[in-house]
């Protein structure tokens, strides 16, 4: 099987993608305000042929195969690397083995995974028992206007909790912070003439503080 994983520029980094009906723990929110749906309408007649060949792709990975593909690039770089760009990577059990699988076989790159399966507490046990010993696998816990106290709560009842530890909450929804909480605004979606990517992003998403939660604002879009 050709493999499918791209290079996206934008954020200077490899990227697996899987189709939106991945998206099994999306607010209303997010359904509304996918910033992928405008792309998808562009190109909506390669749509079901492209959903079939990433989600095939996605079910065969394995952590070998990405460390093989990793090691023949010399251009670009393979320190940080996105699981995914487009939907959701963490479905059930087996895709959080898949995973583990994938950190634990690429100890060099750090691995960013935004979701929302925090959203169901079966999800929430399975990454906290499998996830926590991934050294290098960085969870954002995605959040907009319609779960922003759901995640308050549910982080509030995991820690402390070496998981959390790594993991930065997000928010996208509006130009408005909705607490009064110590908040780190993404460069890329803030400051329109940045040079900075998430590949050489040095306070983001990819950094582990243990003794505080960290929060990324995303600027509206
Ligand atoms: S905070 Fe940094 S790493 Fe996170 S999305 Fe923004 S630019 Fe990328």
């Amino acid at each position: 099987m050709n493999h499918q994983i791209k290079f996206c520029k934008h954020i200077n980094m490899f990227t697996i993608n899987r189709p939106r009906e991945s998206c099994h723990f999306a607010s209303d929110f997010c359904f509304k305000n996918c910033y992928h749906a405008k792309m998808e309408n562009l190109y909506a007649r390669y749509k079901e042929e492209a959903d079939k060949k990433e989600e095939a792709y996605w079910h065969q990975i394995t952590g070998e195969q990405i460390a093989t593909f990793l090691s023949t690039k010399r251009t670009r770089p393979t320190d940080r690397f996105r699981l995914m760009s487009r939907g959701e990577a963490l479905t059930n059990k087996r895709d959080i083995w898949r995973v583990y699988d994938i950190c634990m076989n690429n100890l060099d790159t750090l691995f960013m995974l935004p979701t929302k399966a925090w959203r169901s507490h079966r999800m929430m046990e399975y990454m906290k028992d499998i996830l926590s010993n991934c050294p290098n696998l960085r969870l954002l816990f995605s959040t907009d206007p319609d779960i922003w106290s759901e995640a308050l709560k549910v982080i509030g009842a995991h820690m402390p909790h070496p998981l959390i530890a790594r993991m930065t909450l997000t928010y996208f929804g509006t130009d408005e912070f909705p607490a009064d909480l110590e908040v780190f605004k993404c460069p890329k979606t803030w400051d329109k003439g940045t040079l900075v990517t998430c590949a050489t992003c040095q306070t983001g998403c990819f950094i582990e503080d243990r003794d505080r939660l960290k929060i990324i604002h995303f600027r509206k879009h």
